[in-house]
């Protein structure tokens, strides 16, 4: 059972950073220390205490080996090693159960996103806002591949969700921590954070940021994606409209198909045996016997849902993913 961490960590509060920054990293050898250093570079400049926890997704390219290196000479590094290749929602849940500070940026591991964004998103942040998502507004990928799939995924997106972002897909995000600390993610809804955070009345901005094309090693995703975030946004659709309270929508339905079905019967009862007339041949019992078998039907399928709903609230307290292995250990950390 993953404990609240926050509980677990109150007598050490005067050690809890300021800021996590979280980076998922899957065969990112190369950009790592670079990375790195970049980080460093700007969080040295703001006046606070921050973390860095990189969640190494299963690598094969000696990215781990990078990382074991790096937390001998980064102090405030955390590098929590996945057991195998989960895909990035996982592994940014995984940091986000990691990281003990009360701000959370969340950037890509490939060096596409920029950390001298950072005092700017946290600024934004200090506004008032729960989660300020970047936009990369002169996005350095393929145009045909990656833009125009991406343009309208973020359209459909924010006419579903209701949150009109310009870019959904921005890793370089800024949160307040509690926001995410109970979200359970899986598939690709790291992408609809914002929309799952809107759900739950967070107040969310939006700013410009730079972007980078990839110097080195490859994306890890292509067109496929694109459907996968698809599946994921009619989840989305659903547990906006459905995820409290099934019940209301198809108990409703189902009430009012029971009851124009109870009526219609009522009225041919009446003809055939207080009138003596034959129903038999007459498309109305049809009409009768269909609606109320569909009204009996959603009624019982909006309980089915109500229950299944509640097993999901009651049973989020399961990990997505598995940890191997922790370094930099001398921090506090959630058990697992
Ligand atoms: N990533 C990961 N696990 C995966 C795939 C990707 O942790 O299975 C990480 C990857 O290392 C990078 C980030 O997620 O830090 C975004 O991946 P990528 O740059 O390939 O996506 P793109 O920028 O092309 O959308
Ligand atoms: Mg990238």
């Amino acid at each position: 059972m993953v404990v609240d961490k926050h509980e677990q960590l109150a007598p050490l509060d005067t050690d809890r950073p300021a800021l996590s920054v979280v980076v998922p990293i899957y065969n990112e050898a190369e950009s790592l220390p670079h990375l790195l250093k970049a980080i460093t570079t700007n969080l040295d400049a703001l006046a606070l205490t921050y973390e860095v926890i990189c969640v190494d997704d299963g690598s094969s390219d000696g990215s781990t080996e990078i990382l074991r290196q790096q937390t001998e000479v980064y102090p405030y590094l955390r590098a929590v090693l996945l057991r195998r290749n989960y895909g990035q929602t996982p592994a940014m849940a995984a940091g986000f159960n990691y990281a003990c500070g009360d701000v959370i940026i969340t950037l890509d591991g490939d060096l596409q996103n920029d950390p001298s964004d950072i005092p700017r998103l946290l600024a934004k942040l200090d506004e008032g806002y729960d989660l300020v998502s970047g936009w990369r507004k002169e996005r350095q990928d393929a145009a045909l591949t990656r833009l125009l799939p991406s343009k309208i995924a973020n359209w459909l997106i924010g006419k579903v969700t209701g949150v009109s972002l310009h870019d959904y897909g921005c890793s370089l995000k800024a949160y307040r921590a509690e926001l995410v600390m109970d979200m359970k993610l899986y598939g690709e809804l790291h992408r609809f954070l914002p929309a799952l955070a809107f759900i739950e009345g967070a107040r969310i901005a939006e700013l410009p940021v730079l972007h980078h094309a990839r110097q080195f090693g490859q994306s890890k995703y292509g067109l496929g994606r694109t459907f996968r975030v698809l599946m994921d946004l009619l989840t989305i659709f659903f547990m906006k409209k459905f995820l409290t309270r099934p019940m209301h929508v198809f108990g409703l339905f189902g009430l009012v198909c029971m009851i124009l079905g109870t009526i219609t019967g009522l009225y041919l009862t009446v003809l055939k045996l207080g009138l003596g007339q034959s129903i038999g041949d007459r498309p109305l019992l049809i009409l009768a016997v269909v609606l109320f078998l569909t009204g009996v039907q959603l009624f019982s399928f909006g309980l089915l849902a109500e229950l299944s709903m509640r097993t999901y609230h009651e049973s989020q307290n399961r990990p997505i993913y598995r940890v191997r292995e922790v370094l930099g250990a001398d921090k506090p950390m959630p058990p697992m």
